[in-house]
């Protein structure tokens, strides 16, 4: 039995996919302890780990429009959050010496203190992988390949925070990814391990939505994820393109809100957050910000997506599923309500969507993501466990 010490991120599409691994790791008798804020303490104790409560909530929101006063308040909260996690960890460290440190890219130091202490380390990425091969793609795309295939070199790693993460010497890195949303996922090395997706095995329904009209009605659910949000424009598109027609439309408007909207037609229902993977068992279109939980979501719900990226990774994994046949992309500078209805008509008639859609769903059932994750974690977790640098 092995003792893991994780330090994710402390929001939803960052705690969202630990929780099944904690699950499995839990149930196979193994003990898990999580540094996390309060707002998800209560999501990771129903797992069956330890919780190491961190002393304020956290809302990362980053609003469409910058703010400069917002941005300096976030930046000032996160550094406190920061000194608030390293006392905590330094204090598991000295005192429960975890077998294994596992923890989120977007907090790197977390790698230095874990070394100092002499405690091997596991990287948990919740989107897809970062290398030198994947920032020449990305730079090509805006750049022409010529400069890209210039990055393609070890030292074009210090470009990208989370690729420096990834060329650590951690014992494994876990991806929440399919290979196929991975850019240049060939470039990796055994040491990744592609365990997408990391889905909650049953999805729970616990609010005041109306159910039995759910599962009735052709529904359409709408999410710009919770971080790189969308304010009211974008939802008065959104309702303005489907108001009095057959769909059953539910906004989840985040940190936008529903009252902002203005009046509501009656087949338009607006939550600032909905249960989305129990939504989407019923949904037959989802339009989404493409952020990687909820692509994979959608996924393995078999349902086809209306993609509206807002940044780098969101843009990447949009284009991906739209290649793949799952979704048609829409710049958010183009929504018009016109564009909506006929990408939802195609997507909801094409059979060709129907099937690619089907295929990726089949693909995903096959594989049982937080198994394999928690076995990759176990194995590392073992004292015998070599991390072999040519593997890379
Ligand atoms: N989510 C949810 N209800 C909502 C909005 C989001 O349960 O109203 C969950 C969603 O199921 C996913 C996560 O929040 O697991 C969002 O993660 P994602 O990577 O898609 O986007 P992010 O919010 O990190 O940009």
């Amino acid at each position: 039995m092995a003792d893991f010490l994780f330090v994710p991120y402390s929001s939803h599409g960052h705690v969202n996919p630990l929780l099944p691994v904690l699950r499995e790791l839990v149930a196979g008798g193994d003990r898990a302890s999580v540094i996390v804020a309060p707002n998800f303490a209560e999501a990771v104790a129903a797992t069956g780990a330890r919780v190491l409560r961190l002393p304020t909530t956290s809302h990362v929101v980053v609003p469409e429009r910058f703010d400069p006063v917002d941005e300096y308040q976030r930046l000032v909260k996160a550094l406190a959050d920061r000194r608030a996690i390293w006392a905590l960890l330094r204090g598991e460290l000295r005192h429960q010496r975890p077998d294994l440190v596992v923890y989120d890219p977007m907090i790197p130091k977390v790698f230095d203190i874990a070394c100092g202490h002499g405690v091997p380390t596991a990287l948990f990425s919740t989107t897809y992988a970062q290398n030198e091969h994947v920032i020449a793609l990305t730079v090509s795309r805006h750049l022409g390949t010529a400069v890209g295939d210039l990055l393609r070199t070890p030292l074009a790693r210090r470009l990208h925070p989370w690729a420096v993460e990834t060329a650590r010497d951690h014992r494994v890195v876990l991806i929440n990814a399919l290979p196929e949303l991975q850019p240049a996922a060939d470039t990796f090395g055994r040491r990744v391990r592609f365990v997408g997706p990391l889905t909650a095995a049953t999805a729970e329904r616990c609010d005041d939505l109306p159910w039995p009209e759910i599962e009735r009605r052709r529904v359409l659910l709408v999410s710009p994820g919770t971080v790189f949000t969308r304010g009211p424009g974008f939802f008065r598109t959104v309702v303005e393109a489907f108001a009095d027609s057959e769909w059953l439309v539910l906004l989840a408007t985040g940190p936008t809100a529903p009252e902002s909207l203005g009046p509501l037609p009656p087949n338009v229902i607006a939550r600032r957050s909905v249960p989305q993977t129990a939504v989407l068992e019923h949904a037959e279109l989802f339009l989404t910000h493409a952020g990687m939980n909820s692509t994979l979501e959608a996924l393995a719900a078999g349902v086809p997506m209306i993609l509206v990226p807002r940044i780098l990774d969101q843009r990447a994994n949009a284009r991906r599923v739209a290649e793949l046949g799952a979704g048609v992309r829409i710049d958010a500078k183009l929504l018009h309500p016109q564009l909506l209805r006929l990408v939802a008509q195609r997507l909801t008639t094409d059979p060709a969507v129907r099937t690619a859609v089907d295929a990726l769903r089949a693909r995903i059932t096959a594989q049982n993501g937080p198994a394999v994750a928690a076995g990759a974690l176990r194995e590392a977790a073992d004292a015998s466990c070599r991390f072999d640098h040519t593997s890379r």
